[in-house]
């Protein structure tokens, strides 16, 4: 059984074309980082090449209003997860008994509901931060709707995801203010790729695009949030530098980049030793959630994602029937989107800056939380 029912695929297109056909709405569409590495096989297109800049085209040809990125949403996820992680790990060292350790990432669904179910007794482990879907969706219905000058229910806000458990996600009833959501629709890489094809565009023959700003914009920490260890990655460059207030020699953390199982490593920030662990699939997350159970290893974070190789290789993107070739391809795709980037830190994002001077203060303040934070349930056991 599927711990996040989302198993069955159910096709949203249609409700995608109501809402761009509605002259009262005004749609922003938010894309995952692991879809831009596959869409294009959806398109017919050989696995391997960088899809960013024609999805950015197809979607604005489509006809959404702001085509933004949930890449901007990743970098602040790890503002927002890595300044919870540094305060929980102070805290630790400090002494205090009410604070728990390891911190575990919170942004991929199926892992969510998989410990609420199967881990009820450790949920003041995880990170208490939104996914990025959810903290696309949450700004994008706050600040921009501010900036825009448009009441929050005027906005629809789709999201392309690489992920079936998604759709369960953006239902879920904490995510919504007064019964209006804050990501209204879900459709998957494969959905897109249908959707291009319906309107008959040529996706091979589309220019190179950017995203529009400020949601639009990312450093090279968000794109690799696609595959596995990739938020670790992601969420180490930032908690080193904010921890030590040194840049960093390297941004590149190899020893946290896998495809498969669970990996872990000791990591030096400052003066402290980090036990990190990633694990990508269910059955390694179950391995290394016990041996934290048992007490085995005393880890400070980790990093789960219940795909095989993480997002890139989730139940939306176009079928590789366990092809190991085509999952490693897109896994280059975003560790070269990352090194093409100016910045390849989240801190570093100038529209994330902006965002925090502008509208939420500083990581973890009062709104932050009340916008960006989350809690978990405990749930019957499947
Ligand atoms: Fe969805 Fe799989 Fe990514 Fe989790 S790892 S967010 S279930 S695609």
């Amino acid at each position: 059984v599927c711990p996040v029912g989302a198993l069955v695929e159910h096709d949203h297109t249609w409700k995608v074309i109501d809402a761009l056909a509605d002259p009262e709405k005004v749609t922003v569409v938010q894309v995952a980082p692991a879809v831009r590495a596959a869409l294009g096989e959806a398109c017919g297109m050989e696995p391997g090449q960088s899809f960013t800049g024609k999805m950015a085209a197809s979607l604005r040809m489509l006809g959404f209003d702001h085509v933004f990125d949930t890449d901007f949403a990743a970098d602040l996820t790890i503002m927002e997860e890595g300044s919870e992680f540094l305060d929980r790990l102070q805290k630790f060292l400090d002494g205090d008994k009410n604070v728990k350790m390891p911190i575990m990432t919170s942004c991929c669904p199926g892992w969510v509901k998989f410990f609420e179910h199967q881990f009820p007794d450790m949920l003041d482990v995880p990170s208490t931060a939104k996914s990025p879907q959810q903290m696309f969706g949450a700004i994008a219905k706050s600040y921009y709707a501010e900036v825009l000058g448009i009441p929050r229910e005027k906005m629809v806000v789709v999201s392309v995801m690489p992920c079936l458990a998604k759709k369960y996600e953006a239902a879920r009833p904490e995510f919504a203010v007064d019964g209006n959501p804050d990501v209204d629709i879900v459709i998957s890489s494969r959905e897109l790729g249908r959707l291009i094809k319906t309107m008959n565009i040529d996706f091979a023959q589309l220019p190179e695009e950017d995203f529009d700003n400020p949601l639009g914009y990312s450093t090279g920490a968000a794109p690799i949030f696609g595959n596995s260890g990739g938020v670790m990655e992601a969420a180490l460059r930032t908690a080193y530098e904010l921890a030590t207030g040194e840049t960093l020699p390297a941004v590149e953390f190899e020893a946290v980049r896998t495809l498969t199982g669970v990996k872990t490593a000791d990591i030096q920030v400052g003066p402290h030793t980090l036990k990190v662990g990633v694990a990508s699939g269910l059955g390694n997350a179950r391995e290394l959630l016990e041996m934290v159970q048992k007490g085995e290893e005393q880890f400070h974070v980790i990093e789960i994602m219940a795909c095989p190789g993480g997002c890139i290789g989730g139940g939306g993107q176009p079928y590789h029937h366990g092809d190991m070739e085509i999952l490693k391809k897109r896994n280059a795709v975003l560790y070269a989107e990352d090194a093409g980037k100016p910045e390849r830190k989240s801190h570093e994002n100038p529209y994330i800056v902006e965002l925090y001077e502008k509208f939420l203060g500083k990581p973890l303040s009062e709104k932050a939380h009340h916008l960006l934070h989350t809690h978990y349930f405990k749930r019957q056991q499947l």
